[in-house]
């Protein structure tokens, strides 16, 4: 998600297009129009003023929904992936540990993979780095939820469990203009740029493609057992005599580990030392499980 300057304050009335197809859907999101599928993330967000939209456009009737084989539309919600015996255990096991049952009977792939971070400063519209500012409010304030890796500019953990998983699936994306690897969707936000995706204004994401893979698992470090965001979320897969390990809660975007030492080049805050504990410790009950 790209990040708004805050806009506290203001409100305009909302307009809300409800195309038929893809190329209308895209011709509607032309002019700053936001896509809006189960509005679980969006809706709390334009209603703080953390975006702004004169226009929302509903993409629900046109992104494709539902399993087919390896194939996954954007469209489908968190509950109908945990569910169906087709989707690698992994995506199904973050799907489960993700949100509530309510928000999962809403919130779609996705959306899930285009969340906004959960960071308390960004939250409160404080001008932080990732709103545009200089500064990252969570490195010299509290931060025992943030990042220990990627951390130079931003701290903040990402959230989406899923997205962990589907970077450890090794899995590709269709948009209405491209195709792309999972790790290419995420970028470090830089001085120059502080948006955390690298999808274009008005692009839709339509299919997910998940390679073929023998074994996955997801481990969720939470708070409390249910209705958390993971403190440190461990996905690993196997496909063709390759293990790929995929971390949620550790950078500001889903984290790719070339191999569990790489856990030594993390670069933890001082209230964030403990996460790369957590993975130290998830990661070898992951790979035994695989
Ligand atoms: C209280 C709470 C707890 C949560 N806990 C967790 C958790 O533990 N783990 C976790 O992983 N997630 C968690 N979530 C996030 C939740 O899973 C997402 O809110 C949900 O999946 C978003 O899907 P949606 O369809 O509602 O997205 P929307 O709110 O409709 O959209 C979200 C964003 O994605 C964009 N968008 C939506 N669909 C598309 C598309 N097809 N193409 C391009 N852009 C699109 C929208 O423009 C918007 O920017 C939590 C959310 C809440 C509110
Ligand atoms: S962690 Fe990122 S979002 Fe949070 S205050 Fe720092 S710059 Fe802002």
């Amino acid at each position: 998600m790209r990040s708004a300057t805050p806009k506290r304050g203001t409100r305009s009335p909302l307009q809300l297009a409800r195309p038929d197809s893809v190329d209308a859907a895209v011709a509607a999101l032309e002019d700053g129009a936001v896509a809006v599928s189960g509005g679980t993330e969006l809706v709390p967000l334009l209603r703080e003023g953390l975006i702004g939209a004169d226009r929302l456009v509903d993409v629900s009737a046109v992104v494709p929904r539902g399993v087919d084989g390896r194939t996954i539309g954007a469209g489908t919600t968190l509950a109908e992936l945990e569910a169906d015996p087709q989707v690698p255990a992994a995506l199904r096991e973050a799907c489960r540990l993700a949100a509530s049952p309510q928000l999962r009977n809403m919130g779609t792939i996705g959306g899930n993979l285009l969340q906004a971070t959960r960071c308390w400063y960004w939250r409160l519209a404080l001008p932080c780095y990732l709103h545009g500012g200089d500064v990252c409010h969570a490195k010299q304030g509290q931060h025992r939820e943030h990042a220990f890796f990627g951390n130079e500019n931003c701290a903040s953990a990402h959230p989406s469990d899923p997205a962990a998983a589907l970077l450890a699936l090794d899995e590709r994306i269709r948009t209405d203009r491209r195709e792309l690897g999972l790790s290419e969707l995420y970028r470090l936000p830089t001085d120059d740029d502080r948006a955390t995706t690298t999808l274009a204004p008005g692009e839709l994401i339509l299919e997910l493609d998940v390679p073929e893979t023998e074994s996955s698992v997801y481990l969720k470090a939470m708070d409390r057992k249910r209705w958390a965001f993971a403190l440190v979320g461990v996905a690993a897969a196997r496909a063709g005599g390759e293990t790929r390990i995929a971390l949620s809660g550790a950078a500001p975007v889903p984290w790719l580990l070339d191999s569990p030492d790489a856990l030594d080049a993390a670069t933890p805050l001082p209230g964030t030392a403990y996460k790369v504990e957590i993975a130290r410790a998830l990661i070898p009950r992951a790979l035994a499980s695989l």
